[in-house]
């Protein structure tokens, strides 16, 4: 018996419907798939049929993936790789989509990992905990540093929400499942850090005391304070940055 470890985030799908619903939400077939912490495949079997070109299956628990490895040894579309996903180089294809129910600790670190690297990923659909999921969200106010890069790079949609009572163990918090359909746009990742880093100290201050540019600036954004700018506002000042 595997005992699920708190610390890899391992809350396992149990619900076959909502395995099914959220692996209606991209095109599948023909597709070169990636899953990130596939845990014992409830998610990947469903991936599975519906036929997709390559699945590259990335899981950080060596129990695991021995177990996957066992699992899936007559899958030739299939590929396991036991390492970190924050660590691994996901340029092997040129087009990818990628699926995950994420361990929870690391769900923002992999969205801004995946969102700047950018170049050949066409759809992510993650299961996120919800609250993170509307911090996302640029369609809600108050401007913080992820709205501000997910517009930048990405269309973002909160698909459903989804109950704790779906996973073993329960969780003690509720999920969204959401999708980025990446813009593939060039990102200066060291400009747009610095940027952000700059911009988003000191939230009580407006932008007149935070930027020295302010000649190229109208005087309504000067007075905002930068969770009080929309995207459109705050994109005005990056781009003279
Ligand atoms: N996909 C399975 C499911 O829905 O039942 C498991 C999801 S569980 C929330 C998260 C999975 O990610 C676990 O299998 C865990 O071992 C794996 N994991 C945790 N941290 C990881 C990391 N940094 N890189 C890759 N996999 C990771």
């Amino acid at each position: 018996m595997i005992i699920p470890k708190k610390s890899l985030g391992q809350n396992f799908l149990i619900d076959k419907n909502i395995i099914k619903k959220i692996t209606n939400q991209i095109k599948i077939e023909n597709e070169n798939i990636v899953e990130i912490g596939p845990g014992f495949g409830n998610l990947t079997d469903y991936i599975l049929l519906r036929k997709p070109k390559n699945l590259i299956l990335i899981e950080k628990d060596i129990v695991l993936f021995q177990y996957l490895k066992n699992k899936y040894k007559d899958q030739k579309i299939i590929k396991i790789i036991n390492t970190d996903a924050l660590k691994y180089n996901f340029s092997m294809f040129k087009k990818i989509k990628i699926i995950s129910n994420l361990p929870y600790n690391i769900s923002s670190k992999i969205i801004m990992k995946l969102i700047f690297y950018n170049k050949n990923i066409s759809n992510i659909i993650f299961m996120i905990q919800k609250e993170l999921a509307e911090k996302f969200d640029y369609r809600k106010k108050r401007m913080n540093k992820y709205k501000f890069i997910i517009e930048m790079c990405s269309n973002y949609k909160i698909l459903f929400n989804v109950s704790n009572k779906v996973f073993y163990p329960k969780p003690k918090v509720n999920s969204s499942v959401v999708e980025f359909k990446l813009k593939n746009i060039q990102i200066d990742e060291k400009k747009l850090l610095n940027f952000i880093n700059k911009i988003f100290s000191n939230k009580r201050k407006n932008m007149r005391s935070k930027i020295n540019y302010r000649e190229f600036i109208n005087e309504k954004i000067l007075n905002k304070r930068v969770e009080e700018l929309s995207f459109n506002e705050l994109l005005k000042i990056y781009n003279f940055f």
